[in-house]
Formats: C-alpha cells, structure tokens, sequence
C-alpha cells in the first residue's frame, strides 16, 4: 500500500488515476447521444419499464427497444397478448377512420429522458474510493483524524483499529472456520464532545456511505415512530441507492443511552427496551428489505434487500448518570476489607468514565444481548478550556480559519488574542454543551464584523480581543497602508 492511498487527488491527478469518478466520463459520452454507449455505461443504474415503471430488480429482465426503450417481459407479454387474442381484429381497426397506430419512430418525441434515474452531479471526493482490500493501516487513519478531531486520543485510536480490523474481515470474508468478530462500537461521551464528528469525518476519510439516526425517533414496528430498519433505507439513500456500496457503509445511531431499559415501569416499552430487541438482528448483520428512494414501505415503492452483515455500526450517547453508577461500584468494592479508602475518593475523578464496564451498562438499561454485539466499548473526554482554544483554532476547518479566509476575500487580515480565544473558550465552558456552543457564540460577536468591515474599504486588518467578547470594548482595527505590527 503506498502513501497514495489516502491523498488528496485534485483534478489533474483524478483524471491520470481514473478513479471513482465514473459519472464524469459517462455523462460526457451520454451527451455526445453516444447511445450504442448508453447500455453500458449506466453506471450500475437500473433500467425501469416504460409501461408499469417499476425497476430491473422487480419486474426481471427489461426488453431493449429502439430509442432507449425499455418494457419488462410483464408488459410485452400483455401488450402482444391484446393485439393476438382476436377480440381486435388490427385489419379492421387499421383501416377504421381516428386509429392510430403506435409508430416506433414517434416515440422518439416522446421519448421519457427520465427512464432512468438521473443521477447527481458527483461532488469532488477528497479521498480515494474505499478499496477494502487495501485499507489504510491504523496509524494512517489515526494521523487523517488528528487533522481534524482535536484530543480524545484514545477514541481516535481505539476507532481506528476497528475500523482497519472491520475493513479486513470485510474484504477477506472470513474464509475458514476463525470468523472474525464484527467490530460494532459504543461511544460514551458528554454532549458535543466530538462523536458525531469523529463517525462523519471517518465516513469522509474513507469514502463510505453514512447514515446517522437517532435513538429516540426508533419504535418497535407497528408504532408512531420510525421503525428500525428505516436506518437501513437512510444508508441506502446515503449510498446513491447503490446496495453494494450500502453494504460497506457506516450507521451512526446518537442518543443509544435514551432506549435503555425503562425502570419501573407497567407499560409496554416500544421505544426502550424492544428498540434494543430490534436491533439485535441488524447489528449482528441480516438482510432487510428496504424501501427504494423513500422511507416507508408501500405499494408504490420497489424494494429492495440490504445485508447488514458487513455494515459498521457506531452507537453514542452521553449516558447520564452512568458516572454515579460507577463511583458506586467502585466504592462498594474499596470500602471493604484491608484497601479500604476514603468514601469520596473518586467524587472528583475525571477519568471516572474511562472506568466504565459492561456491568455498568447493564446496570443502566442496556440488555446484554445488545451490548454483545457493540464489542468495542470506549469513552470520550468532556472537553476542557484548552480544548475548546484548540478547537477554535486547530483543526483543519477551524471555525477560525473560516472567517479568516471569508475576510480575505475581501482582503482584509483577521486575527484573534490568545487572550479572546480563552474569554470564548470560557463562555462556552459555561454552557455545557461542549464544543457546540463555540460556533453559536463566535457568530453572535462576528455578526458585526463581517455587517461593518465590506463597508469601508480602508480597513485592512481587524483583531478580536478579550475586552471585545466580553463586551467591555471594541476589536483593534488598522487602516490599510498603515504600518502593520508583526503578528504571530
Ligand atoms: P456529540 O459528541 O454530541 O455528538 P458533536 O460531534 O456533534 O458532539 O460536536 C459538535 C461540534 O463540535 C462538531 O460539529 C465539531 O465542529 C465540534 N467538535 C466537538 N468535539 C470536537 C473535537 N474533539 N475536535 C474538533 N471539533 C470538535
């Protein structure tokens, strides 16, 4: 495997390596009415019958007809079936006055440009297609993850390695009797402490389908509710409604902890404990069929089957209360005997998540037969003051960078105080909610650079400071032509 394997391409190199970007090349050939072409290159798109509309996958075989034509054997059969069963005499009725008959060639005016599912313009990729077969080493998908997911050190490398891991046993297909696990993983993590983003930048890296749903919108079939295997469908629509590639993608389900296992309760637990229930088939891998191009069945929708057998599946949550679970096991056990120590030992442990253990989880609501099938079970860090500066500033798509490059498109230089970045750090720290609340803060004090600074084409440079973000000043602005002090 070279270094290659996980570089940014830009165009030039795209074009030399061929890669994943068929629909470039198709739809300069389709175009051109290359249509002796058209068959071939349909990119893995189905054909659909011009008759009854339904695709390739239900109707079986499509019959080719002039003008990119396509009827199902179905619809052939009828349409000859009425013209040979007698009860039309086509002598007759050719010559009678008003009867026309079907003329290929007018169907050339008629002709449906939509038979097939257009598809979208592709987007650029960043990174090559996943090729299984020759995934990045752990270290490499680690070092891509730094560029953008500040901290959490442990997580990154814990999801590395089982994403390498799940990625062999996808491409070996486990060949004799040693099956290799699936490497299905539960985060635990206060809010807005990188999950979401660290499941979305590795779907990016790696090029693969994601679909992210929520825990709590999921109810056992048959009530209010989006049933379970409807995150199998939005993987499928994540995928371009292309199941090969469905099928190596990754499904993000966020707020696990709210279907623990309700305590206490007489009632039915449809959005609980049955949810869990439910998902035990699709974690340990399935087929389901799906609905295409929508999110519930009916009769109106061709289906189609998905096998999750080799679908990656992420589960997080923030799990409230776990920490007081924990603490109380581990006081229990060195309260007693000769290691016993002082009862508020671990009242300030930061690390007391990290400690957490299936029993724990159980202990929460989680059924073990769903914990089994989440083998890889690792903690998240709440993000501290520094964090939270690093975040601002670091990443690759640091929400500082942003605006940096949004003023010099008007040629104008933005900078931050060290000291500013720590008042918003501060601010942010105040409401809990991680590192989400950066952006909504920054854009609150940023609203009025970017309303003032296109007005007046003498600035050239502005700084934020500490006494601007808490409202006590201004930010330093300097004219351009101005004797500029080295910044940095
Ligand atoms: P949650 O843990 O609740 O899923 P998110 O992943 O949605 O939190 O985080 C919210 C936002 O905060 C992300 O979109 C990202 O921009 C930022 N963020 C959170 N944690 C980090 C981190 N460790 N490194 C970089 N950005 C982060």
């Amino acid at each position: 495997m070279s270094d290659n394997d996980f570089i940014i391409l830009d165009e030039e190199e795209k074009k030399e390596h061929g890669d994943g970007e068929p629909g470039k090349e198709e739809s300069r050939e389709l175009t051109a009415a290359g249509e002796g072409k058209k068959e071939e290159d349909d990119g893995g798109y189905e054909k659909i019958c011009f008759i009854c509309h339904r695709p390739e996958s239900v109707a079986g075989k499509m019959i080719d007809l002039p003008n990119n034509i396509t009827v199902c054997s179905d619809c052939m059969q009828k349409s000859f079936d009425a013209m040979t069963s007698g009860a039309v005499d086509l002598n007759r009725l050719m010559n009678m006055p008003g009867v026309q008959f079907l003329n290929m060639s007018d169907l050339e005016n008629m002709q449906p440009k939509q038979q097939k599912i257009k598809k979208k313009k592709e987007k650029p990729r960043e990174f090559h297609q996943l090729d299984v077969k020759n995934i990045p080493a752990p270290h490499k998908i680690k070092a891509r993850l730094d560029e953008y997911v500040v901290g959490q050190e442990y997580a990154k490398k814990a999801m590395s390695v089982a994403v390498y891991n799940h990625y062999k046993r996808v491409a070996t297909d486990t060949m004799d009797d040693i099956e290799i696990e699936k490497s299905n993983m539960l985060m635990i993590g206060p809010t807005g402490c990188g999950k979401t983003y660290l499941v979305k930048t590795l779907a990016r890296l790696l090029d693969v389908p994601l679909a992210i749903t929520d825990a709590t919108s999921l109810t056992e079939a048959g009530y209010i509710g989006d049933d379970i295997e409807s995150v199998v469908s939005k993987l499928l629509a994540a995928a371009d409604n292309d199941v090969e590639r469905a099928e190596q993608g990754i499904i993000f389900i966020d707020e696990i902890d709210k279907i623990a296992k309700k305590h206490n309760t007489n009632q039915r637990d449809v959005s609980g404990e049955s949810v869990q229930q439910g998902m035990l088939k699709l974690l340990e891998g399935s087929e389901v069929e799906v609905p295409v191009g929508a999110n519930s069945k009916n009769a109106m929708v061709p289906l189609t089957t998905v096998n999750t057998k080799n679908i990656l599946f992420i589960c997080g949550g923030a799990f409230p209360d776990l920490e007081d679970i924990i603490r109380e096991r581990l006081q229990k056990k060195t309260s007693m005997g000769f290691n016993a120590e002082l009862k508020d030992k671990f009242d300030h442990d930061r690390e007391l998540l990290s400690k957490v253990t299936v029993e724990d989880l159980r202990k929460f609501g989680m059924i073990p037969e769903f914990l089994g099938r989440l083998p890889i079970i690792f903690t998240l860090k709440g993000l501290d003051k520094d964090m939270l500066v690093k975040i601002l500033k670091e990443p690759k798509n640091a929400i500082l960078k942003q605006y940096q490059k949004l003023l010099a498109l008007d040629e104008v230089r933005l900078e931050f105080d060290d000291d500013a970045l720590e008042a918003i750090a501060e601010k942010a720290m105040e409401k809990d909610t991680g590192a989400r609340a950066l952006r909504a803060i920054i854009e609150e004090f940023m609203l009025d650079i970017m309303y003032e600074i296109p007005k007046d084409d003498s600035i050239g440079e502005v700084t934020i400071t500490r006494a601007y973000i808490e409202g006590t000043g201004g930010p330093v602005i300097r004219l351009r032509g101005q004797a500029v002090p080295q910044l940095g």
